[in-house]
Formats: C-alpha cells, sequence, structure tokens
C-alpha cells in the first residue's frame, strides 16, 4: 500500500472558495445584533412553530418523500399545479438539483458580477465552467449575459432581485432576457426575496414559467418566512424539468417538520404581510439615516442593504466591521462578492437597526 495513493475528488471540487455563512458572533461581550445573514427579525409564525413542534412525537417516521402537503399549500396559495413544483432542503438544494442535472464538463453556466456565491460553487462542482458577467450600476444587465451566451451555455442564473446588491431588473426585462436565449438554455430566476419587493413593474417569474419550456423560478422559506433553520424551498418549473430533478434528488429530502412548518407558514398570511410592513417601514428609514451620515447605500427592494464605505484611512468597510463587531453589530463583509469596499446590512428589528446607525455615526466621527 502507497501511502502517498488517496481518493481524489473530481476535477474541479478543490478549486471551489467554500460559502462562508454571515458571522453569528461579535467580538464584544453584550447584546449581539445578527444582521449578516438576511434572516427576518420576526422569528417564525406561531403556526409554523406549533405545527413544528406537532412533529416531535413522530420522529422514526419517514417523511412524505414528495412533499405532497407542502407542494399543495404552495399551489394553493399562488394558484399553481402542485405537479410542477419540486421542494428542496433550502432553494439552495434545488439550485444544486438544476445544474447538476443540466451542466457538465464542458458545459457553461453563466452569472452575474455581484451575483449569489452559491451559483458559482454549483457550477464548478458539476464540472462546467462559471461565466461570470459585468453588471450596470451593481444592476443585471441583460445585453450582458446575451453576449455571454455560447454554443455551450447550459443555464443562466439571475437572482431578481439580487443578493448582495439589493436591485433588480423590471419583467421587460426578463422577458427580454428569455426572448434572447437559445430554447435549449435553462433560465433560472432566484425569487429569494419576491415577497418584499414592491414595485409595479416586478414580476417573481411564474408567467413565464407557466408559458415556456426552459424557465424555472425558485423561492425559499428561509427570508421573509423566517424559517432558515429548517432548510426549505421549492421551485416552479415544467414538467420535464420537474422530472429531471425528482430522479435525481434525495428520495426524503425534506423533513416532515419542515414540511409540516412549511404548511402552516405559508398559509399564515397575516404574519407574512406583517413581516413585508416591517421591511417597507424599515428599510426606507435606515437607507435615509444612512445616507444622513454621508454613507453611499445601493437602493435596494429586499430586507437587507449594501453600505458604500469612503476609501479613506480608518473609514473603510473592513475598519467598519471591525468598529461595529467591537459594539454588536455582525454586518456582512463582502470581499466574496468582489465588493471589498461595502458591507451588507439586513434590516432587523427596530431595535437593532437604530443600535446600527447609531455605531455607524460613533464609527464614522472617530
Ligand atoms: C438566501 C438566499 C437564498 C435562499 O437559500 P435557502 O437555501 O433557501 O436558505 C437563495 N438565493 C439567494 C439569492 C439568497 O440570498
Amino acid at each position: 500500500m502507497t501511502a502517498s495513493i488517496r481518493p481524489e475528488p473530481r476535477a474541479g471540487v478543490m478549486s471551489i472558495a467554500p460559502y462562508v455563512p454571515g458571522k453569528s458572533k461579535a467580538t464584544g461581550g453584550g447584546k449581539l445584533y445578527k444582521l449578516s445573514s438576511n434572516e427576518t427579525p420576526l422569528g417564525a409564525s406561531p403556526r409554523a412553530i406549533a405545527a413544528y413542534k406537532a412533529c416531535a412525537d413522530h420522529l422514526e417516521l419517514y417523511p412524505d418523500g414528495t412533499s405532497t402537503a407542502l407542494r399543495e399549500a404552495i399551489a394553493g396559495q399562488f394558484g399553481l399545479s402542485p405537479d410542477r413544483i419540486v421542494c428542496g432542503a433550502g432553494s439552495d438544494e434545488i439550485l444544486n438539483l438544476l445544474t447538476h442535472a443540466y451542466v457538465g464538463p464542458g458545459d457553461e453556466g453563466i452569472f452575474t458580477a455581484h451575483g449569489f456565491l452559491v451559483y458559482k460553487i454549483a457550477i464548478t462542482a458539476a464540472g462546467g465552467t462559471p461565466v461570470v458577467v459585468p453588471e450596470t450600476n451593481l444592476t443585471t444587465d441583460v445585453d450582458a449575459i446575451l453576449a455571454a451566451v455560447t454554443p455551450r451555455t447550459r443555464i443562466v442564473f439571475v437572482a431578481n432581485p439580487n443578493n448582495p446588491t439589493g436591485t433588480y431588473i423590471p419583467f421587460d426585462e426578463v422577458r427580454r432576457l428569455h426572448a434572447g436565449l437559445p430554447a435549449n438554455v435553462l433560465l433560472v430566476l432566484d425569487a429569494a426575496y419576491a415577497e418584499y419587493v414592491r414595485r409595479n413593474d416586478y414580476e417573481s417569474g411564474i408567467e413565464l414559467v407557466a408559458t415556456s419550456q426552459n424557465v424555472v423560478m425558485t423561492r425559499t422559506f428561509s427570508k421573509i418566512y423566517g424559517l432558515a433553520n429548517l432548510r426549505i424551498g421549492w421551485c416552479y418549473a415544467p414538467d420535464h424539468v420537474c422530472d429531471a430533478l425528482n430522479r435525481i434528488r434525495g428520495p426524503f429530502n425534506l423533513g416532515g417538520p419542515s414540511i409540516a412548518a412549511g404548511v402552516a407558514a405559508i398559509q399564515d398570511r397575516e404574519f407574512t404581510e406583517s413581516a413585508v410592513a416591517h421591511n417597507e417601514a424599515w428599510l426606507p428609514r435606515v437607507t435615509a439615516a444612512l445616507a444622513a451620515l454621508g454613507l453611499v447605500v445601493t437602493p435596494s427592494v429586499g430586507n437587507f442593504i449594501l453600505i458604500h464605505f469612503p476609501d479613506v484611512d480608518g473609514k473603510r468597510a473592513p475598519d467598519a466591521d471591525a468598529f461595529l463587531s467591537a459594539n454588536g453589530v455582525v454586518l456582512r463583509r463582502m470581499d466574496a462578492y468582489g465588493l471589498p469596499g461595502a458591507l451588507r446590512m439586513t434590516i432587523g428589528s427596530a431595535e437593532a437597526n437604530e443600535a446600527t446607525i447609531a455605531a455607524l455615526a460613533a464609527f464614522l466621527k472617530v
């Protein structure tokens, strides 16, 4: 036996930079405001929590492998066919399943410069080649995507709105993108923040999925529904795409408590509306308060904002991050997203938002 021989991962795997989640600890002692992972400050619906707890006595049973109750609840809420919904352990799993089903060695997958990191990881893990296209004003640029399409392109990811920029493209632009793509290219619309968007020209993509053969919309229970810890995501897709996903996913990819809590959460419209109202109240308030401090904030339609720091000694994003962290406020560094001069702040509770604004005011005065 030769000690130096050992199993080696497929080509590309070790070139992937591991995904680094938002920090959950500050360096100081006292109170902690974690605004680094776009989690809701309102928790989950009490009905979802009750449904989750009710599963505690039956942990020995396998869950329903097709998540029927959840697909039906989602379908009921959005007026969709449950047959065209596939649920996943977070939308991360759906994004990975889609990539592994359609992308292999030699294939290309397109996403934008400051797009969600999971796209690049999924494409590389599948053996494909990630193709990064520029954005315009930190916003998805449809022409740039179309210009990057080659005969090898198999998948295009667009987060709308995008994380971490918070920007979105109107649905006319999504339609123009779809119209310009070859019919064999899968367009994935990641609508993780769709519920937060309050714009007349925005659509999450349901209609485009319903009327085409190469568009998938992904959604999550991790954000507005406050169930990130249970890992629940889903997609609405053409029949043939659902068929492919159902062949490669784990046969029991969602746990029973996730299915039960998801059903209760999506039916608790009042709770969801209160979460939207909280964001609608605080997003403009925080944006205006930070602008008043002289910071540049990218206008966001999500539950988070991108804050740009001055390129001045002692005032850069890493300095702000260290200062905030020492004062119990944890935001997200953006180096991995190609935005080293910015921090991303999730809209938190009233108290967390006020504390962050006050800490940033103190930082800028230091
Ligand atoms: C948070 C987020 C998701 C959701 O991920 P889950 O796996 O469902 O928790 C998906 N896409 C984007 C762009 C996100 O920011």
